[in-house]
């Protein structure tokens, strides 16, 4: 698989909905599942939380099918706002990672750091790089 996203947090997450033995193949069309922080050196380095979360799109097993300007992709970024969405809910603030392939041991640091909200991901004004660094926000409205 090729850059995967990294997702922190100072407090668990409500990600069942969205773990691949759970999910519902009709519908849904990203998967969140908790990654150990202690057997990754790279997450060790660069996250300042405790919990983390691997997040992939279903179509494509990893996050470059957050990118593009198709179907799938959009309903991905939709459902990956959403979920950040409720996330905040719960925790002020979230750290994002767009990973490289070899994320885990490869000593990569981030570099760029910017801030990120949910309707950023919606209208993808953003989009990801691997290195980008997000501090994941709550909006405004
Ligand atoms: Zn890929």
């Amino acid at each position: 698989m090729c850059h995967p996203l990294v997702l922190g947090s100072v407090e668990p997450l409500p990600i069942l909905q969205y773990t691949p033995d759970r999910h519902d193949e009709t519908d849904g069309h990203i998967y969140v599942d908790s990654l150990d922080k202690a057997a990754s050196y790279d997450s060790q380095v660069i996250f300042s939380t405790r919990f983390l979360y691997y997040i992939s799109t279903r179509h494509t097993g990893d996050a470059c099918g957050f990118s593009g300007d198709y179907d799938e992709a959009e309903s991905a970024r939709r459902e990956l706002a959403a979920f950040l969405e409720r996330s905040l809910e719960i925790c002020a603030d979230l750290q994002l990672f767009v990973a490289f392939t070899d994320y885990g041991d490869s000593g990569v640091v981030p570099s760029r750091f910017d801030y990120v909200g949910p309707s950023d991901i919606r209208t993808w004004m953003t989009g990801f790089t691997p290195g980008d660094f997000f501090q994941v926000i709550r909006e405004v409205v």
